[in-house]
């Protein structure tokens, strides 16, 4: 082997080291801490982090990574490694350490306030550390910005590799003209599929053992893997072999966490099926979160709200739920859990109308870093936007602009990502379809080769490959928004008879 990739590799297992360090902390933040250990816990991050930092972004690091950039006896991994760190180096070399410091203490200490500001329904107790977080992530843009390139540009590169504004603002001008007529259209038949059944009260056990059961049934391998709870589910993993995955049960709504199992099922398969060899390393994870929640909602939506999908698991949820269900058929199922009801809650939206929760914060995003809009103004934009594209306009600041906790962890730029990955699920379904009998797999209970498919073609791959690369060696096409709106278009038309 290369003796200067030898010698990096060393280097970067200690930097690896503290990054699951850090994942352990933010686990242990959603899922276990008490209250009030973020105020002191914080400090203990913010060490771990400079520590990250320093063992990261330094000259003889850094002179290995050039020296390597020139060799040319490492394989496709060796090179992916060298490329991703030349980009993280590229993301953090110019910022001090010390202000890297402040900045992950901040960050750790930010979700608290956020919380407590959101149960008071006051964005006014949220908006100094707010105006902190924006002015720090401003500046670390500004450190790394170079001619024609606009700040925002740098943030959503960060997360999905080549995109910028002007390739996104093309991508949400095709969602808008397409959905918010669509949308309309389908409002007025609201009322055509009753929804009641699905707000009984619904034991909070048997929600858990029937969602275990799901996660188990769609593919989520329970050696590698654990469920745990928290308020808002995520994912996390400190590797290939510990992937990590929460839910959240509400006793009055049976398909809340029925669709959140699997939407996170879906991304723990995918970091569970990265390659051995790039385990533990920085490309042994997802490529981008676009394409994790493409995974995620390819098993969610696609899969998961498919008549096909529910044929044979039906019986067994009806069986759990005797009273409750005992007049739902299964085509009442599929029109209820596919039901357009267009909400203030991004997390609660059905298919139809997420794309515009997201792009109105991605408008808003665009506002903060290329307009300067003032902190102070942003709930009264917020709520235009949402008055303009939904019709409705939220009551206080906790069903608006308090209601996600993004922006409290410093993550700008990062929204858009959900959308593209509705659209890349919908791209990669619609090829998949036309290669194997997807819906017949599902009829049969058989989602092993569908399972397996996404394996071999994206999953094993980690971030060696980026989005567009994937999808090209795929189906010889990159990301196409058409196949979205079409996806949409026909799923809601059927369903609402709008011929
Ligand atoms: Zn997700």
């Amino acid at each position: 082997m290369n003796k200067t990739y030898e010698q990096l590799m060393k280097r970067i297992e200690k930097v690896m080291a503290y990054q699951a360090a850090l994942t352990l902390f933010e686990w242990d933040a959603e899922t276990g801490a008490p209250e009030e250990s973020m105020e002191y816990t914080s400090k203990t991050i913010g060490i771990l982090s400079h520590e990250y930092f320093t063992n990261l972004i330094n000259d003889d690091v850094k002179k290995m990574i050039t020296k390597l950039g020139d060799e040319d006896d490492l394989d496709f991994n060796q090179k992916a490694m060298i490329k991703n760190l030349k980009k993280q180096f590229e993301q953090m070399e110019h910022i001090p350490p010390a202000e890297y410091q402040a900045y992950e203490e901040l960050t750790a200490k930010a979700s608290g306030i956020w919380s407590r500001a959101k149960q008071k329904k006051s964005f006014a107790d949220f908006a100094p550390t707010l105006e902190e977080i924006i002015n720090y992530q401003k500046k670390f843009a500004s450190y790394r910005v170079k001619k024609d390139k606009k700040p925002y540009d740098i943030l959503l590169n960060d997360f999905e590799e080549g995109f910028d504004s002007e390739k996104l603002d093309e991508f949400f001008k095709k969602i808008k003209e397409a959905v918010i007529p669509l949308l309309k259209e389908v409002s007025k038949k609201n009322d055509t599929v009753d929804k009641s059944y699905n707000y009984q009260k619904f034991e909070i056990e048997k929600q858990r053992e029937f969602c275990k059961y799901l996660c188990g049934y769609v593919g989520f391998d329970f050696n590698k893997g654990v469920i745990a709870e928290s308020a808002h589910p995520f994912t996390t993993n400190l590797h290939n072999h510990d992937v990590r995955i929460t839910t959240h049960y509400n006793e009055n709504n049976l398909e809340s966490s029925i669709f959140s199992a699997i939407h996170e099922s879906g991304h723990g398969i995918y970091e569970m099926h990265i390659d051995d060899v790039i385990t533990q390393t920085p490309v042994g994870t997802g490529t981008s979160m676009g394409m994790h929640e493409s995974q995620s909602r390819f098993f969610e939506n696609m899969i998961g709200r498919s008549e096909a999908f529910w044929t044979p698991i039906f019986p067994k949820l009806k069986e759990m739920y005797k009273e409750q269900l005992k007049d739902v058929t299964l085509e009442h199922f599929i029109k209820g859990i596919n039901k357009s009801a267009p909400s203030m809650i991004r997390t609660e939206a059905d298919e139809l109308s997420y794309p515009l929760h997201i792009l109105i914060r991605y408008e808003i995003e665009k506002m903060i870093f290329e307009e300067d809009v003032k902190v102070e103004d942003l709930p009264k934009i917020w709520n235009k936007k949402y008055e303009e594209y939904m019709g409705m306009e939220p009551e206080d600041d906790s069903e608006g602009i308090l209601q996600d906790i993004h922006w409290a962890g410093g993550s700008f730029g990062y929204f858009p990502s959900y959308a593209i990955g509705s659209a890349i699920a919908a791209q990669i379904y619609s090829y998949m379809e036309s290669i194997m009998p997807i819906e017949q797999y599902l009829k049969d209970g058989n989602l092993t080769p569908i399972r397996e498919y996404l394996n071999n073609h994206i999953h094993k791959f980690g971030a060696t490959k980026n989005t567009n690369e994937l999808l090209k060696d795929m189906m010889d096409e990159e990301l196409n928004a058409d196949y979205y709106i079409k996806y949409l278009t026909e799923k809601y038309t059927k369903l609402y008879n709008l011929y």
